[in-house]
């Protein structure tokens, strides 16, 4: 199958001084805007940022299929939100995995815990997701929905205002329209601010939850800044779980939780998704999420949300006759269904040992994935084979899904980095899509799109993880193919 290539959207055949000119005014749009990361870990230093990784004009993306994914959103909340509603559906989809995979076990005991303590029916969460894309020749497919500490809303809005501006620098302004008005951080926060005022106490904070030292902190300053500028009269605290199971927190009689005098409306949840987050010897991070999760306050996510975003909870939904637990309408389904790539179990069983060896006959047809969020746990190409070799006969084989390689179309684009040259690189894309969603088990009180961001890679590195520097940011140019 050969490659396909999309044109970029205006030349990018610079002469040398000319790029000079147009990368030095770029960088200090994006400096001087804020499209920017701490600074790299070896020399952090929390009173000074870089730019973030971009790439120098936006990448073009086919307009229907943009469509598409936008349109599709709302629905994909209202499948999380089901699923996570859907005690059964949870507890046989990650019965295995919950044998295998101590961390998943760990948030499914605290989802138990909680539930048999008796949810009330009225309590709401908050989802604010991001469902992650890659043109698959020239349809989009979906890669992972995020539902718990979905980052970029921040940045990527300004980064839709850096490509304008290097466009209009560039003599296009004519083709502004063709770049897609991006209000991720307004919606994202408004929705914040929506279950705030579910929340109704006036007096109420929103709490933050944080690394300890955070590489991609400005994307998540942003929100605080854009949620004061949107209501002013709501305050926000930051701490990270260590300081909040130490003693930062507490829960009252009425099941108010309590930080440094403050009683918390809404809990924001920047962290807390991966193993490495709850390192204490004794357990305190565990404490604290507990404590929150039993707590009143409106949590982005709950526990039920973070679960129903696990990669097993995706691949199952791909096996046929399991959407259909979750819709009714076959409409909804097919809609669905038609964004999702091959994925397959793992589960030590026959259908399991089917596909590891469908996938160490063709290694580089598939992608290997742990339960883990947060970019870099990955196996590709010859070691997904060696991978599954090695597990073979081993139950914790089934602590990992496989899925389908999607191979997205290759632009050629100039990559922008902090003190290197620009390069100019074949790169491709992975678009997401942000949702708001906002209800209770009995109903949903909101469901919006919410904006998208779009991240652009070397095409020979695996993964695009912008914090991790192989990644840059990017907008999408909207081309009818
Ligand atoms: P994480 O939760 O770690 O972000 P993802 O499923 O998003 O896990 O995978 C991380 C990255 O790996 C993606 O951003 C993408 O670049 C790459 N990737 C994941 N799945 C596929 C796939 N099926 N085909 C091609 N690349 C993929
Ligand atoms: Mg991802």
């Amino acid at each position: 199958m050969s490659t396909i290539r999309l044109e970029p959207c205006v030349s990018i055949d610079f002469d040398s001084s000319t790029l000079d000119e147009i990368v030095t005014k770029a960088k200090d749009w994006a400096l001087m805007h804020g499209v920017c990361v701490m600074r790299s870990r070896q020399n952090f230093s929390p009173d000074s940022i870089n730019f973030a990784p971009f790439v120098l004009v936006p990448s073009a993306f086919p307009k229907k299929e943009f469509e598409k994914a936008i349109e599709l959103q709302t629905l994909v909340n209202e499948m999380i939100h089901r699923i996570a509603n859907n005690y059964e559906f949870l507890k046989s989809t990650l019965a295995i995995t919950n044998t295998v995979d101590p961390f998943t076990a760990q948030l499914f005991k605290i989802y138990t815990t909680v539930q048999e303590e008796g949810v009330s029916q009225e309590e709401c969460c908050c989802g604010l997701f991001r469902c992650d894309y890659m043109l698959d020749r020239d349809a989009v497919r979906q890669v992972e929905i995020n539902t718990i500490a979905s980052s970029f809303a921040g940045i990527c809005t300004r980064v839709t205002r850096l490509h304008k501006f290097v466009m209009q620098e560039l003599s296009h302004g004519d083709k502004l329209q063709q770049i897609p008005e991006n209000n991720a951080l307004e919606a994202l926060c408004g929705g914040m601010l929506k279950a705030w005022e579910i929340y109704n106490q006036p007096q109420a904070v929103i709490l933050f939850i944080i690394e300890e030292t955070t590489y991609i902190f400005c994307d998540q300053i942003f929100h605080e800044f854009e949620i004061r500028k949107q209501n002013p009269n709501v305050r926000v605290i930051r701490r990270n779980l260590t300081q909040l199971g130490r003693g930062g927190a507490s829960l009252d009689a009425e099941k108010k939780l309590i930080v440094d005098g403050h009683e918390v409306a809404v809990i924001y949840f920047r962290c807390g998704y991966a193993p490495d987050q709850y390192m204490s010897a004794d357990g305190c991070e565990w404490d604290a999420r507990l404590m929150m999760e039993r707590s009143k306050a409106i949590k982005c996510p709950s526990i039920s949300y973070h679960l129903a975003g696990t990669k097993k909870v995706q691949q199952v939904l791909a096996d046929p006759g399991n959407l259909e637990r979750i819709f009714d309408d076959p409409d909804k389904v097919a809609r669905l269904r038609d964004v999702f790539t091959g994925l397959y179990s793992l589960d030590l069983d026959e259908e399991g040992d089917r596909a590891a060896e469908m996938a160490i006959q063709n290694p580089d047809k598939y992608v290997l994935k742990p339960q883990r969020e947060g970019g870099g746990n990955n196996v590709y190409g010859e070691e997904v084979g060696e991978v599954l070799k090695q597990l073979k006969g081993n139950p914790e084989r089934a602590s990992y899904i496989l899925m389908d390689v999607i191979k997205p179309p290759l632009l050629q684009n100039w990559m922008v980095r902090p003190s290197t040259q620009p390069m100019r690189v074949d790169t491709l894309s992975e678009l997401g899509i942000f949702g708001v969603i906002i209800g209770t088990a009995k109903e949903i009180l909101h469901n919006s799109v919410g904006g998208h961001m779009l991240r652009t890679k070397i095409h020979t590195a695996n993964e695009g993880g912008v914090a991790a520097g192989i990644g840059a940011l990017d907008s999408p140019f909207l081309v009818d193919l």
